[in-house]
Formats: C-alpha cells, sequence, structure tokens
C-alpha cells in the first residue's frame, strides 16, 4: 500500500531567521495584503515542493489564509500533481468556518480546493485569527455541510491501531517532526512496516524541513527507505 504525504504550510516566510520568523508573524496575524517581502514569499515551500516534485511524490498540501498559494507556488503544485487544502483557523462555528472557507476558495479559484484540515492540536492559541481548540467530531460535520473532506486528525500516533482511519478519517499522523512522535512509536521501521499492507498519512511543515536539518534528514530519509521497500506514496482524488 501506501504513504499519504500532508503538508501543512504554516508560515508565510518560514522561521529559518529572525527576520523571517518576524515577517511570519506579522504575516499571520494581520494577513498583509502586499507582502512584506515578497520575493521571499513561501520560498521554504518551493524548495520542499522541489524536492516532491523531483522524486514523484505528490502530497495534500494545506494552506492558511495567511500563506495562500502565490503563482509561482500553484505552477508547482499543478506540476507535482499535488492537491489543494485549507487549513483552517477560525474553526469557532460553523459560520466563521465557511466565510474562511469562501475567502480561501475565492483566492485560489481557478484551482480546486479539495479538502481541509485544522490548523494547532487545541492547546495553544496560534495567532489573531486562530480558534484554539480542536473539535474533529464537529469539522466532520462541516465538511459534509460544505461538500467537501476532511481527511487528517492532529492526533498523535501511538501504536499501530492509532493509524487505522475510521470512515476514510484519520485521527492521527505519524509526524516527520521528532518532536511530536510519541516514544512508543517513532521509527520508520513501524510505520513502513504498517505502509506495506495499509494506506498510512505522514504529516510534516515544509518550515521545519527548511529551518532543521534534523527534519530535512529524516524525510529524505523516508524517501529513500519508501524506495528501498517498493511504498509508493499517493494522494486521495
Ligand atoms: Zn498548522
Amino acid at each position: 500500500m501506501s504513504l499519504i504525504l500532508r503538508v501543512d504550510v504554516d508560515k508565510p516566510y518560514g522561521n529559518a531567521s529572525l527576520t523571517r520568523s518576524i515577517a511570519s508573524k506579522l504575516s499571520e496575524d494581520y494577513w498583509f495584503p502586499d507582502r512584506i517581502y515578497k520575493t521571499r514569499y513561501l520560498i521554504h515551500l518551493a524548495e520542499f515542493l522541489g524536492l516532491c516534485n523531483k522524486e514523484n511524490i505528490a502530497g495534500h498540501i494545506y494552506f492558511r489564509m495567511c500563506t495562500v498559494p502565490d503563482e509561482k507556488i500553484v505552477e508547482l503544485v499543478k506540476k507535482g500533481g499535488h492537491r489543494i487544502g485549507f487549513h483552517a483557523e477560525n474553526t469557532r462555528s460553523l459560520e466563521t468556518f465557511s466565510a474562511e472557507w469562501n475567502d480561501f476558495e475565492e483566492v485560489v479559484s481557478p484551482e480546486k480546493v479539495s479538502s481541509f484540515s485544522k490548523h494547532g492540536s487545541g492547546t495553544l492559541k496560534l495567532g489573531k485569527q486562530h480558534y484554539a481548540p480542536y473539535e474533529p467530531e464537529k469539522y466532520k460535520d462541516w465538511a459534509m455541510e460544505l461538500n467537501t473532506r476532511f481527511y487528517f486528525g492532529n492526533g498523535i500516533c501511538k501504536s499501530i491501531d492509532d493509524l487505522i482511519p475510521k470512515n476514510d478519517f484519520y485521527p492521527n499522523m505519524f509526524w516527520i517532526e521528532r518532536e511530536y512522535r510519541d516514544n512508543s512509536f517513532s521509527g520508520f521501521d513501524q510505520l513502513l512496516k504498517i505502509a506495506k499492507n495499509k494506506d498510512v498519512p505522514v504529516l510534516i511543515h515544509p518550515c521545519n524541513y527548511e529551518r532543521s536539518r534534523v527534519v530535512a534528514n529524516d524525510f529524505k530519509e523516508l524517501i529513500k527507505l519508501s524506495k528501498e521497500n517498493n511504498i509508493d506514496w499517493k494522494v486521495y482524488e
């Protein structure tokens, strides 16, 4: 079976330097329409997608309103056969969610938005527009309401059972970032063993891929191991 790549694009300018972290934070909170230093916008994502495209790995790429894909990114997304998803922030109510969803759809049009995921796992308020609680049951209803899909939850897998989907929904992810892996289930060997028989999702944040050599190396290592084990990468249609 396959690995499924989920990518959450959290940072407009990444966080590989102090200036870029500050630019990201300002842009996250105020959605600067004319981007602060446009040439640096989403360069970390461009680098990440460049690797995926070279390796023929398509994924579900989730964008916040403050990280909407610009032309350069749309081109890379199309070239790699990736799916555009919406990374929801203001999930206070169906009304606030659909307002944000509609704005996002409009900005990325004519590209299609195939599904959504939730920004944050419930503990921290991550910016001005962010509603912190993580309420997956609500989002499942909203997905039906808006005729879209909510495939991935924000849990951390602790066992094989945690990676089994329920009604096409994966409550837990295998995170490429080590600090979000559980000690009882943290090895690529464990992950790949399951991926031989089942589809399993992995989650990465391109800002961490750019900033941390460990994250980048781990992702590259997983690509290498997936090839050695004849495991494909797939996206939902
Ligand atoms: Zn996020």
